[in-house]
C-alpha cells in the first residue's frame, strides 16, 4: 500500500516537470540559401543533447552540400512537434530541404520515459516493425519509412495495436476563454509609427512586451504557429497588454516555393493554433522572408503586411547600427521590421523607443495604423 502511494507521487512530480520551456531558433539568409531551424529545449538533458546533435548534423550537411548557383537558392527548414502523455515525452523532428531540383523530407522521433529516465526506441514500443521511425498522438500510431527523400507514412489506430507502453489519454482538454482586447482613441492628426516583430515568440518576448508596457505602447508580432503552445502564457499576456498578433506561417517555410495546398496549410494551421490556444483570431499575415507571389496572395485571405523600415537586426550584430537603421529616416506611417529572436534586438529596442518618442511619433499596432489611414482618407 505504502509503496504504491510513494510511486504515484513521484510520477506526478516528474510528469509536471517535462515541459518545453524554450524554442531555439536559427535563421540564416544569404545568396545561396534560406535557413530556418526551430527545435525545443525540454530540460531533459538526454533528450536535449540528442536533438541538438541531430539538428547540428543536418545543418552542417546542408551547408556542405549547398552549391552556389546564384539564381537557384536552396532552403533548409527544420521543425518539431511535441507530445507529452503519462510519463512519456516525444519530440518529432522533421527536416525539409528544397535545393530547387529536389525536395528532401526526413522525419525522426525521440521518445523519453521519465519513469526510467531513458530514451526509448521502436523496440521498446512495438514488437514487430521494419522501420525505426515512428510517432503517435492521442488516437493514432504512425510508422515512417524515409525512402528516396520522401516520407512514407502508415497510420494505425492505437487501440488496434499491442503496444509495450501505455499511451492512453485520460486527460480532458480545457477550453480556453476568449481574451478581450482594449480599444484606444487615436487622433489622425498625429504622426504614427508601427513596430513589428517577426519569427517569435521566443525567450525575449516577455522582456519586449514588458518594455513596451513601461512606455505604455503596443506593437504587432508576426508569430510562428509551431511556437504558440509553448509560449501561450506570454502570448496571452501580450494580448492583454494590447499588442497585436499576426500570422507568419506555421514553421517558416519559404512560401513562394510551395504549392497552393501547402501554403494554405501553413496559414490555416497557424490561425487554428492561435485561435484554439489563445482565443484570438489574427487578421494580418506577413509572408516568410518577405517573399510574395500571386500564389501566396491568393492562398491567404488575411491582410498581407510588409514593412518599409528594415532594421536588418538578423544580419547586423551591432546594437547601435540597428538603432540607427530604425530611427534615422522615419516618416509618418512607417512600419519598422525587427525580430524578437535576438537579444541584440531587445537591447536596440530599449534605445529605439525613446528616440522615436522624442521625434514626436505615437506608436500604434498595424490595425490601428490602418484605422488611422481610413480616417484620414475619409476626412479628405
Ligand atoms: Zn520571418
Amino acid at each position: 500500500m505504502k509503496k504504491g502511494l510513494i510511486l504515484c507521487i513521484l510520477i506526478f512530480i516528474t510528469g509536471c516537470n517535462n515541459k518545453i520551456n524554450q524554442v531555439e531558433t536559427i535563421m540564416e539568409q544569404n545568396l545561396n540559401s534560406n535557413i530556418c531551424i526551430n527545435y525545443p529545449i525540454t530540460n531533459i538533458s538526454k533528450l536535449d543533447i540528442l536533438i541538438e546533435k541531430t539538428v547540428s548534423n543536418i545543418h552542417k550537411d546542408f551547408k556542405k552540400n549547398t552549391s552556389s548557383t546564384l539564381n537557384n537558392k536552396s532552403e533548409l527548414n527544420i521543425d518539431y512537434s511535441y507530445y507529452e502523455i503519462n510519463n512519456y515525452t516525444m519530440i518529432t523532428l522533421t527536416s525539409y530541404i528544397n535545393d530547387t531540383i529536389n525536395t528532401k523530407n526526413f522525419i525522426e522521433t525521440f521518445l523519453y520515459d521519465s519513469n526510467q529516465n531513458k530514451l526509448l526506441d521502436i523496440n521498446d514500443v512495438i514488437d514487430t516493425s521494419n522501420t525505426k521511425y515512428f510517432s503517435f498522438d492521442e488516437n493514432y500510431f504512425y510508422l515512417y519509412n524515409n525512402i528516396n527523400n520522401e516520407i512514407e507514412t502508415k497510420k494505425y489506430e492505437i487501440s488496434d495495436l499491442n503496444l509495450k507502453i501505455d499511451i492512453s489519454n485520460n486527460e480532458i482538454k480545457k477550453i480556453e476563454n476568449k481574451t478581450e482586447t482594449k480599444t484606444k482613441i487615436l487622433d489622425p492628426n498625429g504622426k504614427f509609427i508601427a513596430l513589428t516583430f517577426d519569427d517569435g515568440p521566443s525567450i525575449y518576448t516577455n522582456k519586449i512586451i514588458e518594455l513596451l508596457k513601461e512606455y505604455d505602447i503596443n506593437a504587432t508580432f508576426f508569430i510562428l504557429g509551431n511556437k504558440v503552445e509553448i509560449y501561450k502564457d506570454i502570448l496571452k499576456k501580450s494580448i492583454e497588454y494590447g499588442n497585436e498578433l499576426g500570422n507568419h506561417s506555421y514553421n517558416h517555410k519559404w512560401l513562394i516555393k510551395l504549392d497552393d495546398e501547402s501554403i494554405k496549410e501553413q496559414v490555416n494551421k497557424t490561425q487554428e493554433v492561435i485561435k484554439n490556444t489563445l482565443g484570438y483570431t489574427p487578421t494580418l499575415f506577413r509572408p516568410t522572408y518577405g517573399s510574395l507571389n500571386e500564389k501566396v496572395k491568393k492562398d491567404t485571405n488575411l491582410k498581407i503586411v510588409l514593412w518599409n523600415v528594415d532594421t536588418l537586426d538578423w544580419k547586423y550584430k551591432n546594437v547601435n547600427s540597428i538603432v540607427e537603421r530604425a530611427t534615422k529616416k522615419l516618416k509618418d506611417g512607417n512600419i519598422i521590421l525587427m525580430h524578437e529572436t535576438y537579444k541584440r534586438s531587445y537591447e536596440a529596442l530599449k534605445k529605439i523607443i525613446p528616440i522615436i518618442k522624442e521625434k514626436g511619433f505615437t506608436f500604434v499596432t498595424i490595425s490601428e495604423l490602418e484605422e488611422i489611414n481610413k480616417l484620414r482618407a475619409y476626412e479628405k
